[in-house]
């Protein structure tokens, strides 16, 4: 028998009405690339999300049509998101950070048809405006004066192009299963693959993210998302913000430490989220300067590992640190770590190695690991496997690829190496093709990394598998120090053998002077493997 309760579709434009009705007055704060911060209500950015989807529509955007976008964290790429999905378009986020031959490949690959640019990243679009030639329209994201500046010949001015539409428009009923995003992963390893998210998975996805053992968002809340638009849909907050009415700070391209402090003091700023490396910049920030960030309560951090002088730092501050696990096929949260009622009974030092575990299950995601014979492994803390996950905001398959994503059993295969414990802790041990497979044994990169990183004179640490003739491979320790230190290979052995078993000790290690970083600001192994195997 059947239940009898309405049945509506789950749509990503049901968050917008909500925000508008419910929190009207709640602010959009943003900073724009020359410096400028600007607000809007959330009823002024429903009403220009209207006028830019009559624009859309005016331009001849049909559903399923794929948006571009090129931009920064602002309140525009936030009206770019709800006016395509409301329409039932695309909006497709670009990340100006990929090499512009993969963005080109991407543009192609998507058949995009119109692209909306940040204008400080023009000289980046001169270089694409060959990409889809005849095919493709242009839009500046300022007005008719600032676009000038993007000297681009035939492009369209956002303001301009809203100010002559309505504000009036009767949004269309969709099929929750419809696609309303795009997201090509970074592609460290052949061609990007684009993520296609639905609107039922953006929607249950921004539900879950905002529980109270997620970020816990409500409308007391000030989110800044510094974690970029166009990695990964800044997590989901641009949802999960408006479903809950928290206010929205968004950093536009002001991402170093002195920035973000300025936004974070002056919006009262309560959670923040990105991934280690901007964590860092800010606390030497505040560091160097002795300031602190009264309001700021909890950092959200993912992308990468956090390493425990991170949390050790924040703690100090007063502020809790969340680290979560997840990756753009996860849309992206697949674990969370809050700790659990008994945590504190730990002990501290246990309840510290918990706190840099990447987190538990939240519902929604299922996970289990299995061996290299696909055979299922315990949950018992130290039996490492493949991490597989199948659940409502999971890819299924990739865009334009006919073949599923998945395993003949339906899960998705992460890539990732990681042990969980009875808890329900998981704590990733590696990427696959980064673990070192010593005689026949795994070494875990990841952790013979956060030892590095813990030596004083160490900024960043990367360790990677070399061919060995007797071992098969063994580590190697790549460094960047920080400034005026030095460091040998003798001094980093006994650091890390504090650390990890003996035979994991690297025999080998390169000092650099930059550690070359991929388009997500993780470290770029495979360009170490050319330089070093
Ligand atoms: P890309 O592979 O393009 O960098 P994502 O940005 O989707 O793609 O990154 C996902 C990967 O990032 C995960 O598979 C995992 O290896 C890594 N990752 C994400 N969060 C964490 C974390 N908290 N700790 C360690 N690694 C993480």
């Amino acid at each position: 028998m059947l239940g009898l309760m309405m049945e509506k579709p789950l749509l990503v434009g049901s968050l917008l009405e909500h925000a508008e009705r419910f929190h009207p007055e709640q602010q959009v704060v943003s900073r724009l690339s020359n410096g400028g911060v600007v607000y809007h209500r959330y009823k002024e950015l429903a009403r220009r999300t209207r006028q830019l989807a009559n624009t859309l529509l005016a331009l001849g955007v049909k559903p399923g049509d794929r948006v571009a976008t090129l931009a920064w964290n602002t309140h525009r790429h936030l009206e770019l998101y709800y006016a395509c999905a409301g329409i039932g378009a695309v909006c497709h986020t670009l990340n100006p950070r990929l090499h512009t031959d993969q963005l080109s490949y991407i543009i192609e690959h998507a058949e995009d048809t119109l692209l909306f640019f940040d204008i400080d990243l023009s000289p980046l679009v001169a270089k694409l405006a060959g990409a889809r030639a005849g095919l493709m329209r242009w839009v500046a994201l300022g007005t008719e004066a600032e676009t000038a500046k993007a000297m681009l010949e035939g492009c369209l001015a956002y303001e301009e192009l809203l100010s002559a539409q309505s504000d009036e428009l009767v949004w269309p009923e969709l099929d929750e299963r419809a696609a309303c995003s795009l997201c090509y992963t970074s592609g460290t390893t052949g061609n990007p693959k684009g993520v296609l998210y639905s609107h039922r998975s953006t929607v249950l996805h921004a539900l879950v993210s905002a529980l109270p053992d997620c970020a816990a968002l409500s409308a007391h809340s000030v989110v800044m998302p510094v974690v970029p638009m166009f990695h990964v849909n800044a997590w989901g907050m641009p949802y999960a913000a408006l479903l809950t009415g928290a206010k929205l700070v968004m950093p536009g391209n002001g991402l170093d430490g002195a920035s973000l402090y300025k936004l974070m003091l002056m919006e009262k700023v309560t959670l923040a989220l990105g991934v280690p490396t901007i964590w860092q910049s800010v606390l030497n920030y505040l560091d160097e300067r002795q300031l602190k960030l009264d309001d700021l309560r909890e950092v959200f951090i993912g992308g990468a590992a956090l390493d425990k002088t991170l949390l050790q730092r924040f703690e100090a501050m007063g502020v809790t640190v969340l680290q979560a696990w997840g990756m753009t096929e996860l849309s992206p949260i697949g674990v969370v770590n809050r700790p659990l009622p008994d945590s504190g009974r730990l002990g501290a030092k246990h309840f510290e190695q918990e706190k840099l575990k990447q987190g538990r299950g939240i519902w929604g995601v299922d996970l289990r690991l299995v061996n290299d014979n696909g055979q299922a492994l315990n949950w018992d803390g130290t039996s490492a496997g493949h991490l597989h996950v199948r659940g409502h905001w999971v890819a299924g398959q990739y865009f334009k690829q006919a073949e599923s994503a998945c395993t003949t059993d339906g899960w998705f295969a992460t890539g990732d190496i990681a042990h969980i414990d009875h808890r329900g802790f998981l704590k990733l041990t590696d990427r696959s093709k980064d673990v070192i497979k010593s005689g026949g044994e795994w070494i875990s990169s990841l952790e013979l990394e956060l030892a590095a990183q813990s030596h004083a004179a160490v900024a960043q640490a990367a360790v990677i598998g070399i061919p060995d003739a007797k071992w098969s491979e063994r580590p190697l320790l790549i460094l960047t120090l920080k400034s005026g230190c030095e460091i040998d290979l003798g001094s980093i052995r006994e650091h890390l053998q504090n650390h990890v078993p003996s035979w994991w000790l690297p025999d080998r290690l390169e000092v650099i002077e930059q550690m070359p970083l991929g388009a997500t600001g993780k470290v770029h192994k495979q360009s170490l493997r050319e330089r070093f195997n």
